[in-house]
């Protein structure tokens, strides 16, 4: 067998499938961009529509996102399971991930996962806060989100923790706190999310009566840098930073306020690249400085929209070799 030379994932958007209730600021059905549950028949169409595109060569996994897949029943987790066994035996797809609630992981959970092939469990686990999980109807603490975390670990499976930044009742201080939970807990990968204000939802009504006011991009993205830099020397894989942008952010016709950007990860290491060339020129007094930069970070260093070569003239970009 030869080797797979890269990784590609499936997503099979479940949205907001067995959510006790819906958190104030959640609208999966906009963010996701898909109005309604697929069945297992449309799930399989959907793996199917994808592997057609892609080479024997990459590993695949299946991911089922968006709501609480351990929340519904073990039947009808199974049934979805179910789906992508063939593809998992036949050596096609490599491994499932799942995204779930905290509250809704328990043993028998864990034990049926394991039999069908699931490798990464994500929580959604927002903050680790317990003031700022109430202010947003979260509906589990942090010790649950601990607990579950444990026995995720234990048992096992690869561990993702996903937060947000700027929810109600949120600070800076909040947010880092909860980046070292999540490094703590044992996390081997994280997703960040600025909160948005989302129409159709709780958080959109405490937003227009002026309870609630989301962060502006620019604070964002600073928030953004230090837990980048944070989770990158702590070995945790940002999986993601930033919404999807769906059809109903982009267009507007879901979005409301808060620091929205399609290229919001760009935006962030536009920022550490900016830090970084900063303390170059500083130590280059007024000289020439040349800056050797990995291929795959090119992008970054220059900036978005050219922000870096602009603030800095001075500066040479050179791809390392
Ligand atoms: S648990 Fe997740 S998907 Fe469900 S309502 Fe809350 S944020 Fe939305």
């Amino acid at each position: 067998m030869t080797a797979k030379t890269s990784y590609r994932v499936i997503p099979i958007f479940i949205p907001q499938r067995a959510c006790p209730f819906r958190c104030s600021y959640c609208n999966q059905f906009a963010i996701a961009g898909q109005g309604s549950v697929p069945t297992p028949e449309e799930a399989r169409a959907i793996i199917d529509t994808h592997l057609a595109t892609m080479s024997e060569d990459v590993e695949v996994r299946i991911a089922f996102f968006g709501g609480s897949f351990t929340g519904m029943s073990l039947e009808e987790q199974e049934m979805y399971l179910k789906v992508a066994q063939p593809y998992l035996q036949s050596g096609r797809v490599r491994d499932i991930q799942l995204s779930t609630r905290p509250d809704y992981i328990a043993p028998e959970v864990l034990q049926l996962l394991k039999r069908y092939g699931v490798t990464l469990i994500e929580l959604g686990a927002q903050s680790l806060d317990d003031g700022v999980l109430a202010q947003v109807g979260r509906g589990h603490t942090v010790e649950q989100v601990r607990a579950a975390s444990r026995m995720i670990v234990e048992a096992g499976f690869e561990l993702g923790l996903q937060m947000m930044i700027g929810l109600p009742g949120d600070t800076k201080e909040k947010s880092m706190r909860t980046a070292e939970t999540i490094v703590e807990l044992g996390a081997s990968c994280t997703r960040i999310y600025p909160t948005l204000v989302v129409k159709d939802t709780l958080l959109a009504k405490q937003y227009r009566q002026g309870e609630y006011e989301p962060l502006d991009l620019e604070t964002a993205v600073e928030w953004c840098k230090d837990l980048y830099r944070y989770f990158t020397e702590q070995g945790v894989t940002i999986l993601r930073m930033g919404l999807h942008p769906s059809e109903g952010l982009l267009s507007g016709a879901d979005y409301l306020a808060g620091p929205f950007h399609v290229s919001f990860k760009e935006l962030v290491l536009t920022a550490l690249w900016r830090d970084r060339l900063s303390h170059m020129v500083a130590d280059a007094h007024g000289g020439p400085v040349v800056v050797k930069v990995p291929a795959g970070e090119i992008n970054y260093a220059v900036g978005y929209g050219s922000a870096n070569k602009k603030m800095f003239p001075k500066v040479r970009f050179e791809v390392e070799r």
